[in-house]
């Protein structure tokens, strides 16, 4: 890998922000004298890493601070160097980062895995505080795991599992999709070598097959296009070998799956994205299954996009995926696009989008509030937020996340406590369904309560498995009992 230098890092940063260079230097030579006795498990001096880390962020345009601080980042955690003495020599800001990126060592009671899961939590719930922490982190992993190379088998194991458990659902819920396929790519490579060589090769020898095929229908495609006032750029896309895997866990056959082969179709609006879509399939016939129109209605992580497959030449499946550059750059860098749109304020923009727009950081809160052990918060955002989630539909047709295995009474909840508590049925898909009716993907929901009919009783607990679900219902349990008690004294 190439080597990124310090004036590499300074120049980058000068290329979309105006700063205070003096800073950014202070911050390199306080972390090179922290850090100078330091090696990295490849023999070379420590400062590569935080040197890298930063560089990767300004690459994302992030603001000066966040660069600081990723400079800064392994500092109070590895070294002498203290929170205090940061905030002094630099700002607020930057010591505010640095401490959420710092793991917490000092404990009273601290056997190993409390101590991990008392700093998953801490780096999960950072999200709530200043979303850059969890930017930094997951550019941190980034970074180790690109030159994971250098560590024991077993340490490459442990690290790549514990990126596909924590890490990488954490890149998807931020929608930074470019960070998270190449997460998901390396730790696929240490866990399963030999599936990730096949899959790769099958992949490879994919993309040798089809290049020449792909370049005419770029042309063809453009042309038509062009033709018709629709001004676009292409890009040819091949799924990545992990996500490959992940289909091919699920019963597929390589040759079976339909967008393996992608063409981007970028637009610069909204209407052009609907016009080629008609184009297209004036020239290439679709399968109506795989149409899916999700700028009318985004992912839960705000991705936007139209996505086709269609019978390409030589009878291939392409998907063609249109959306225009504002919505690629969503698509790519999530949450942290707000660094490319907004010079100042783009973390107050993250925040404000997280908290009105990301359905996960809702349960995310709810989980942090209502958990005070550190292992079973792990496990439940493992299980709740973590694991692969399905998206139903209430009757109006807004999308709702909801783990694997939820019901239709957990739905109720998520919807908002009082449909819960007055949920006297559910319907999906036309037909009337019991309270513990695990619902599947692309469900339409319909829950009809009565105010007066009934209330949660205990044995709802069994109909449930989302957090909120739970505690509501043992809250309006705990109420009416106190309710109860006080009229019998009366
Ligand atoms: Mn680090």
């Amino acid at each position: 890998m190439e080597t990124i230098t310090y004036n590499a890092l300074e120049k980058k940063v000068l290329s979309y922000t105006p700063f205070d260079v003096h800073k950014l230097r202070r911050a390199y030579i306080y972390a090179s004298k922290y850090h100078q006795d330091q090696k990295r498990a490849s023999g070379e001096p420590y400062i590569i890493h935080p040197v890298n880390v930063a560089y990767i962020l300004a690459m994302m345009n992030a603001d000066v601070d966040t660069v600081i601080a990723g400079l800064l980042h392994d500092v109070v955690e590895d070294t002498e160097s203290s929170l205090e003495e940061i905030e002094k020599k630099f700002n607020k800001t930057i010591r505010s980062l640095v401490d959420g990126v710092t793991k917490m060592t000092k404990f009273s009671s601290s056997n190993k895995k409390e101590l991990t899961a008392s700093n998953i939590r801490k780096i999960v719930v950072s999200l709530v505080r200043d979303p850059r922490i969890i930017i930094i982190k997951l550019v941190d992993r980034l970074h180790n795991m690109r030159t994971l190379e250098y560590k024991s088998l077993e340490k490459q194991q442990e690290k790549a599992l514990e990126t596909l458990e924590i890490y990488v659902p954490l890149a998807y819920y931020i929608g930074a999709s470019k960070i998270k396929d190449e997460l998901e790519n390396i730790s696929f490579r240490y866990l399963k070598p030999s599936l990730y060589g096949d899959i790769s090769k099958q992949r490879d020898d994919l993309i040798k097959e089809t290049t020449n095929l792909l370049n005419d229908t770029l042309v063809k495609v453009v042309g038509l296009l062009k033709k018709n006032g629709v001004k676009v750029k292409l890009e040819i896309r091949y799924k990545d070998t992990y996500s490959i895997y992940k289909k091919i866990i699920t019963n597929h056959k390589f040759e079976t799956i339909h967008d393996i082969i992608c063409i981007k179709v970028l637009t610069k609006n909204i209407k052009d994205c609907y016009l080629a879509l008609m184009y297209i399939h004036e020239i290439y016939t679709p399968i109506n299954n795989y149409f899916k129109d999700y700028i009318a209605k985004p992912k839960t992580n705000m991705y936007k996009s139209l996505h086709t497959t269609v019978f390409g030449p030589d009878n291939r499946l392409i998907q063609f995926q249109i959306r225009t550059f504002d919505m690629e750059r969503v698509a790519i860098y999530g949450l942290t696009s707000y660094w490319f749109k907004y010079k100042n304020n783009a973390c107050i923009e993250m925040q404000k989008d997280l908290e009105n727009n990301f359905q996960f950081f809702k349960s995310l809160k709810e989980l942090d509030s209502t958990i005070l052990d550190n292992i079973e918060f792990l496990t439940r955002i493992k299980q709740e937020l973590f694991s692969s989630n399905i998206y139903v539909y209430t009757t109006s047709g807004e999308v709702i996340e909801l783990p694997n295995g939820a019901t239709v009474l957990d739905f109720a909840y998520k919807i908002h406590t009082d449909v819960g508590n007055n949920m006297v049925a559910a319907i999906v898909n036309n037909e009337a369904v019991s309270f513990d009716y695990v619902l599947e993907n692309q469900d339409r929901v319909r829950i009809i309560t009565d105010p007066n009919a009934y209330v949660p009783k205990e044995e709802w607990l069994n109909s449930v498995i989302t957090t909120k679900a739970k505690n509501k219902i043992t809250e309006y349990m705990k109420e009416n009992q106190e309710k109860e008690d006080k009229n019998t004294k009366n």
